[in-house]
């Protein structure tokens, strides 16, 4: 099958992107980029596969104004002038939730984005901006195979314990359960963990994706077998701007005493809360860690405590840990969140060498450490491709 795979990775206020050989296995993409910044002071950057920017001097002018659907049509007109003559064979997208219906990669038709459309109150920072990418790109060419690959589906191998909340039976039976999200992510990492592990990529292993959004993935032979995120991508960890777990009553105290309405209560859990309301100062953990603010440093603090506390609960599922993987912007990057969730680890054996943990290498645990501590990078779009080349081999077949 010559020609290309778009990936599209379209986030609250990002829209990544990258091109693939549909031919080829390898997961290296021929352009990738973003435009960062959306509804902001927006900025577009691509680059080739080995790194060297792209000109990017006639793409469409970018404004505070730009919407995510414009910036795809800008996007799609730049990447006709620079992706060659190579047609496009399909555009896979990272869809955030699949809900009750959609598990494996999928092919969007209008009954599918439909049935999506329904899942938006479940994911309102993602699914939205999800949805108007796939009618961008079908507006703009309705012929093209568009392929939605699910942030939930990598958690389907859980069982029903790890699944359910101790909610009455009719309700669980409708579908409120806990679908865990960055299954993408996941999905990645349990592809690469045997190169880093050997046959221990088959063990018990927490995967740590620490990004805007962040969660925590218990696996067993690279399966999921539960995870910190629940019906919505708010449960869990502290995040940029979520509050990660919260004590049910709080939300009936705000209701009741404050008379918060439904909107006042979703603002406050999805923007106004984590390492923003914490500190008060920045949903950005570089910029909490350059601060030293006590504020920050008490968000910073929270965060790492939440991580390892919520690794904690996950731990019966596995019945113990034989590694830890770090992944995403912070997990990449924040030797010094990294070393703040391992301090709260040590009674499980978890040991860190400093100065690999200070490098970033892959392997930060000390020879000494009962648990191996990788750092590892995410790469959500690879996975995409590979979710579309199968589909599209499938199709051929
Ligand atoms: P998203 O969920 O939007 O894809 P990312 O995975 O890109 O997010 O992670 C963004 C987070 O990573 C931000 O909080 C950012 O500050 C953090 N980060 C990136 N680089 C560093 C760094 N060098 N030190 C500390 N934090 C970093």
């Amino acid at each position: 099958m010559s020609g290309d795979i778009l990936t599209l990775n379209a986030g609250s206020s990002s829209l990544k992107f990258a091109v693939f050989d549909a031919e080829a296995r390898d997961r290296t993409p021929r352009i990738s980029g973003m435009i960062a910044g959306i509804g902001r002071a927006p900025e577009f950057s691509a680059r080739a596969s080995g790194g060297a920017p792209l000109d990017t001097g006639d793409f469409g002018a970018l404004g505070a104004e730009t919407s995510h659907a414009e910036g795809i049509v800008l996007l799609l007109d730049w990447l006709a002038r620079h992706q060659g003559e190579r047609p496009l064979q399909a555009v896979g997208h990272r869809v955030v939730h699949g809900g009750k219906g959609f598990s494996a990669p999928t092919r969007v038709t209008d009954a599918v984005l439909a049935e999506l459309e329904t899942l938006v109150p479940l994911a309102p920072l993602h699914q939205p901006h999800n949805l108007a990418a796939i009618r961008a790109v079908a507006a703009w060419r309705p012929d093209l195979c568009q392929i939605a690959c699910f942030d939930t589906g990598f958690h389907h191998t859980q069982d029903r314990l790890s699944r359910i909340f101790a909610l009455p039976r009719a309700l669980t039976d409708e579908g409120i359960i806990r679908y865990g999200f960055h299954g993408l992510s996941y999905d990645h990492i349990a592809r690469v963990l045997p190169e880093h592990l050997g046959p221990r990529a088959e063990g018990r292993v927490i995967v740590a994706h620490l990004g805007n959004g962040a969660s925590l993935c218990a696996m067993k032979g690279r399966k999921s077998l539960a995870t910190s995120m629940g019906f919505t991508a708010l449960d869990g960890l502290v995040m940029g701007r979520r509050c990660g777990s919260l004590d049910p009553g709080v939300l009936l105290y705000l209701m009741q005493s404050k008379g918060m309405g439904v909107a006042e209560i979703e603002d406050l859990l999805y923007r106004q809360s984590g390492l923003f309301g914490v500190s008060g100062i920045s949903n950005n953990m570089r910029v909490l860690e350059q601060s030293g603010a006590p504020e920050a440093d008490e968000a910073i603090a929270l965060f790492a405590y939440r991580a390892a506390s919520v690794l904690a609960g996950l731990l019966p599922a596995l019945g113990g840990l034989d590694a830890l993987v770090f992944t995403a912007g912070i997990g990449e990057n924040s030797a010094r969140t990294r070393q703040a969730i391992c301090a709260h680890l040590g009674w499980l054996g978890v040991e860190v060498d400093a100065a690999a943990n200070a490098e970033n290498a892959v392997r930060i645990s000390s020879d000494g450490s009962a648990v191996d501590v990788l750092v590892v990078p995410t790469d959500e779009e690879a996975v995409i491709a590979a979710a579309c080349r199968a589909l599209l081999d499938d199709a051929a077949a």
